[in-house]
């Protein structure tokens, strides 16, 4: 097996190439191809979170799990708060082929599929991305952003305005301007982007105006919240997948309180394959409830270890 440190990732997969693998992770998982194991996910105290997320594309020949979590006192220690590996397998034989670092794909493959959401979601004139959230996934969130579609400003909100400043400067880089608000001002947002480990709502229905695209990225664990439950009954809700979405995502709380029916929410990789005609109306609020499927880590974790296959790097190991 090959061993593809988290070194050497930023050279191997780029934004563009995260973009295309999940959107084909996406497609294999609507026409029947690719499916998701059950999600183990664990609490193992003062807030540190541990499990596996794994899965079979039969197209893609992909068959792995990515081992990892959240360890909140990480960054103290100068270490990013999500930590995670990448195992991959021949689906014929089950032997192992890699390892792979999955810190930075883990980022990558969650951005695309935000910006995918806005991609085939969000109104083709949206001008104003609101963010909610200002940590490490954030920034990765706006970048992928600003890649489709011509935003002319920022506007966020964090619980914790002193990480504001870090998303800041990246908008800068992007030649965006970038204004802190208050939540109410969200409203005021084409397309808002949640990305925080909040264990209640932050974002509320009265602060989201007709035609807002909403990707919520945040909620991957049962019992943490963005936004009111209520905004969801009053969207088109569109996840990665409806079995994580309604036990892990942020259908959880809309589900649990009757205002959503698992059968409403579309799979995004159906608007995808063109099976769902994804927003219908400029006035229509569509919501991306991005769980993070096993599938997406496979996607990136594969197209890793080909490029280092490619270039000959790696550490090569026998099992
Ligand atoms: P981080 O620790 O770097 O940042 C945490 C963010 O949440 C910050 O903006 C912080 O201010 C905010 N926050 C912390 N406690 C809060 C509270 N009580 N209420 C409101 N906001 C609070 O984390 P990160 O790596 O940027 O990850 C953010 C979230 O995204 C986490 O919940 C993580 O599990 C999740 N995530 C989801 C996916 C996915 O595929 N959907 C992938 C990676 C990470």
């Amino acid at each position: 097996m090959l061993i593809v440190p988290e070194a050497l990732i930023a050279d191997l997969v780029s934004p563009q190439d995260a973009f295309d693998a999940i959107e084909g992770c996406f497609a294999a998982m609507s026409n029947g191809d690719a499916y998701n194991f059950p999600v183990v996910r664990e609490a193992l105290g003062e807030g540190r979170q541990y499990g596996f997320k794994s899965g079979l594309d039969r197209a893609g020949a992909q068959l792995g799990v990515k081992a990892g979590g959240y360890f909140p006192g990480n960054a103290d220690k100068g270490m990013i708060n999500h930590q995670s590996s990448v195992f991959l397998f021949d689906p014929e034989t089950g032997r192992p082929t890699a390892m792979v670092g999955g810190n930075l794909l883990t980022a990558l493959r969650t951005a695309a599929a935000s910006a995918i959401s806005i991609a085939r979601l969000a109104r083709r004139e949206a001008r104003v991305l609101g963010m909610v959230g200002a940590g490490h996934q954030a920034t990765f969130q706006m970048r992928a952003a600003a890649r489709v579609r011509q935003f002319d400003r920022v506007i966020a909100w964090n619980l914790h305005p002193d990480m504001l400043p870090k998303l800041g400067a990246v908008a800068a880089e992007l030649g965006l301007p970038f204004e802190a608000v208050p939540l109410e001002r969200m409203v005021e947002a084409d397309v808002i982007i949640t990305i925080t480990s909040s264990p209640a709502a932050s974002l509320m229905a009265a602060h989201v105006g007709p035609g807002t695209h909403l990707a919520c990225m945040g909620t991957d664990t049962k019992g943490k919240q963005e936004v009111e439950a209520a905004l969801l009954a009053r969207a088109t809700v569109f996840t990665d997948e409806v079995a994580q979405s309604i036990s892990i995502g942020e259908a959880q709380h809309a589900i649990a309180a009757g205002l959503l029916q698992a059968a409403a929410i579309t799979p995004l990789g159906d608007v995808v394959t063109g099976r769902h005609p994804g927003r219908q109306s400029a006035e229509e609020i569509t919501l991306f409830d991005g769980t993070g499927v096993g599938l997406q880590d496979l996607a990136v974790a594969a197209m890793a270890l080909r490029r280092a296959q490619e270039r000959g790097v790696g550490v090569k190991v026998a099992v």
